[in-house]
Formats: C-alpha cells, structure tokens, sequence
C-alpha cells in the first residue's frame, strides 16, 4: 500500500487534556453522540485501506479506556496504546517509538479531529512516492490574517501565500524518526510534526485539506461535529 512496499502506521495523538471544553475527562472522552471522541478517528483509521497499524498516544492513566474501547469497536489494527508526554511532540516522539523499524510510512493524526475522510488518506500518501517527506492538507484562509504584538497591529500577512494545516500529515517513516530525534522541546514548542520535517530543510508538500477535518477546542465544535456525522 505504500510508495516502496512497507508498511503504513498510523499514530494517533489523543493525550491532550483538552481544558477549554470544560469538561471533567479529557477531550479523547468527551461524548460525541453515543461514544467518546475517540471512536471516531480511531474507527475511521482501523476502516482505512491504507492503514496497516495504529499506536495510540492516550492521557495519561487512561490507557486501559482506550484498549477496551478499541476493543469495543473492534478496531484490529491496534498495536499498542501508550501514555502521552506533556505536549503534542513528547505525545508523537512516545508513540512513534512503538512504530516497527520497517514501517516505510507514518501517519500523525490528531484526535481532536474526528471526521477524517479516507480519501484525504489518499490524497497525503501518494506524494511521497514522489520525492517528498511530509505532505500536509492544508485549507485556505478565508480571513485577513495580522501580526500582532499585545493589542497593536504589527503588520497584515499576505493572504494568498498563507494556508491552515490539518491533519493527518504523512511521513516517510525515516524522515519522521530523524526529525523527532532532533528537535527538543526547548525550541518553540511544535504545534504539528510537519514543523519539525521543515526545520531540517526537508522537503514538504501541501496537498488540499477537508473543511471536516476541523479541530474540536469548545462545546460549540463538538456540536457541530456531531451534526455532520
Ligand atoms: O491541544 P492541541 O491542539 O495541541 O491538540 C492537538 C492534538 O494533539 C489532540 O488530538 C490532542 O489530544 C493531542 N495531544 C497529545 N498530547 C499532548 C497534547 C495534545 O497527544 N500532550
């Protein structure tokens, strides 16, 4: 399934603790309709003709939750559930450890982003049998995007050369491991893993994203999610 013939893993980062939708367990948990956040993306990457296998980054002592829930769902592709690290990076470094040394593609996608279409899957894997590393979906800006330091305007960034990446973002497995291994959390924290690929001048392609990829933050976007499920 993959550009050179080995394996496609998947891991998904559901280790936030989710704090601003406000509720007591977290945001991997959270109800969206009759099951946790979770089930969603991890059915929808246990579904997938291109996933292989999947390690799942969970919170923090909620490990033994997301086994039965994989088991509830009989998501198969499961290899490993592990604990978290204290951000998004320490999270994808924990889990990518648990990835097989011969994996050839690694698959990073974020919980919080339920509704996650099989052909964006497609869309992201096929670059990289074309000489790219990563491949991001990505979205235009529809709003005018600022600079700001504290309340003062510094300057309006041009529009047309900005995008908002999504995930899932697809890794050759070696580029990934190699750019994890390099980063420390003591530079700017990496707010996706396609950061760290580009910091080591690898090469990046952006590929269109899907407006149902949207990251659940408040209340407002899991109810909206749920609409459209
Ligand atoms: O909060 P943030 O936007 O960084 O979350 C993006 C994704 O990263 C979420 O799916 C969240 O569960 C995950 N994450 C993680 N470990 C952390 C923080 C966030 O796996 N320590």
């Amino acid at each position: 399934m993959s550009p050179d013939g080995g394996g496609v893993w998947a891991v998904l980062a559901a280790a936030g603790r989710g704090e601003r939708l406000g509720d007591d367990r977290p945001k991997a948990f959270a109800r969206l309709g009759e099951l946790p956040l979770l089930a969603e993306p991890l059915r929808r990457l246990d579904e997938s003709d291109w996933v292989e296998r999947i390690v799942i980054a969970a919170p923090p002592g909620w490990e033994e939750p997301c086994i039965l829930l994989a088991e509830e769902l009989g998501a198969g592709k499961v290899a490993s559930v592990i604990p978290g690290g204290a951000s998004r990076a320490e999270s994808v470094r924990a889990a990518l450890a648990e990835v097989a040394e011969d994996a050839a593609v690694v698959l990073v996608h974020d919980a919080a982003r339920p509704l996650l279409p099989e052909d964006v899957i497609e869309r992201i894997i096929a670059p990289l049998s074309e000489g790219w590393e990563a491949v991001v979906p990505a979205l235009p800006i529809p709003d005018t995007v600022k600079r700001v330091r504290g309340d003062e305007v510094v300057e309006t960034l041009d529009r047309e050369s900005l995008v908002a990446a999504q995930t899932p973002q697809a890794f050759l497995a070696e580029s990934l491991r190699g750019a994890m291994a390099s980063n420390s959390e003591l530079q700017a924290p990496a707010t996706d893993c396609a950061s760290l690929v580009e910091a080591r001048g690898g090469r990046v392609k952006v590929v269109r994203g899907d407006a149902r990829l949207l990251k659940v933050t408040s209340p407002a976007d899991l109810e909206l999610v749920a609409s459209w499920l």
